[in-house]
């Protein structure tokens, strides 16, 4: 048990294992309609608000459920607050990082260690209503495997936010090869068949939606429209944001590095042409200046468009690298989960 397809161990069994010292010996499952897994960094104004919000609604869903809490190295009072939510609802499961590991991680956790038939994804700082949850529940049993919310409308996000997701979106959906939908976050309900799925893609460079969308199977969406953040500011800083667009782009796409070829190729025809001009000019017409600036141009041309080739091989390769180092994608310091989900199915 624990082993994976490629015979690697996955890395929470084996943490588990560390300090229950009886992994073997968990209790058998009890059936779990929903989990609902939670990201959490630096979101102490919002996890009560969150919490109340969420039993309200599933109270009214006739489901069993889990709240899979993830805390993921947030510096403020969410961990006191998610052991305190944990010690007054048996539903509250909460997994706390080593250390903040990324959002796209904290999810890819809570479903390795959800139970349920179905996971909803959703962000703690409310953008992402939770009354939508008996639309999504409702619209997954009847025939998909996966249910995403799309936005209509975003309040109160900066323009600049806006526009560069919109553009990202659009280039992105040009040039990767799967069909990843425009104007969705993580917000979704999927099945047990694609968090198996999920849980057998071991890429270090998460990209979630992406990666839901090459499982691929029946999927559909519904509309909302996104509010402002409740409480607390984004943990999404440019920096962030830049290297998820990356791993997004690089993850599902090939089409940076024929850029790189395409543009070395017509460089490289343009090049030609201005050398059988040169030689033209020097020997035949003898009319030519000794030109320093078309010199400099050209160079400066050739080496910018070769750093730019050689970054997006880069990109590549680093990402190659992360790989086959093969380290564990997140350490859990600690957590409440006693009952493990069965092993995917497909694995070994
Ligand atoms: N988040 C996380 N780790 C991070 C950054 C964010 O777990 O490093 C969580 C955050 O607590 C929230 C969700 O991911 O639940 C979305 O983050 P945020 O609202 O900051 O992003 P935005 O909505 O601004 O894109
Ligand atoms: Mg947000």
């Amino acid at each position: 048990m624990g082993a994976c397809a490629n015979g690697r161990v996955r890395p929470y069994r084996l943490l588990l294992t560390d300090f229950t010292g009886r992994a073997t010996a968990l209790s058998p499952a009890l059936p779990v309609n929903l989990s609902v897994v939670i990201p959490i960094y630096n979101e102490e104004a919002n996890i009560d608000a969150l919490h109340d919000r969420l039993t309200g609604v599933l109270a009214q869903m006739a489901v069993t459920y889990e709240l899979i809490f993830v805390n993921d190295g947030s510096a403020d009072r969410s961990l006191a607050l998610l052991l305190a939510l944990a010690a007054r609802d048996e539903r509250v499961r909460y997994i706390d990082f080593s250390r903040n590991f990324g959002h796209q991680i904290a999810v890819t956790a809570g479903l390795d260690l959800a139970v349920g038939d179905a996971v909803i994804i959703i962000d703690a700082d409310l953008q992402d209503p939770p009354e939508l949850m008996p639309e999504l529940y409702q619209k997954l049993h009847s025939g998909y495997e996966v249910v995403y919310a799309r936005r209509r409308s975003r309040e109160g996000e900066s323009a600049a936010k806006k526009y560069t997701a919109k553009l990202f979106y659009r280039i992105l959906a040009r040039i990767t090869n799967i069909e990843i939908p425009v104007d969705t976050g993580d917000f979704r309900i999927i099945s047990r068949k694609v968090v198996d799925a999920l849980r057998l893609m071991p890429e270090q460079n998460k990209f979630l939606r992406g990666q839901i969308s090459w499982v691929g199977y029946r999927q559909t969406f519904v509309e909302y429209d996104r509010a402002e953040r409740a409480g607390g500011e984004t943990g999404y800083t440019y920096a962030k944001m830049l290297r998820f667009a990356l791993d997004g782009i690089t993850a599902f796409s090939d089409a940076p590095l024929k850029v790189a070829t395409v543009s070395g190729f017509a460089v490289s025809g343009v090049a030609f042409l201005v050398i059988l001009y040169t030689l033209y000019s020097r020997f035949v017409t003898h009319d030519y200046q000794p030109g320093w600036a078309s010199l400099m141009v050209s160079i400066l041309f050739l080496g910018g468009v070769q750093l730019i080739a050689v970054g997006i091989i880069g990109e590549y390769v680093a990402r190659l690298s992360a790989n086959v180092r093969q380290r564990p994608l997140y350490l859990i310091s600690d957590t409440n989960i006693k009952q493990l989900p069965a092993p995917p199915k497909g694995a070994s």
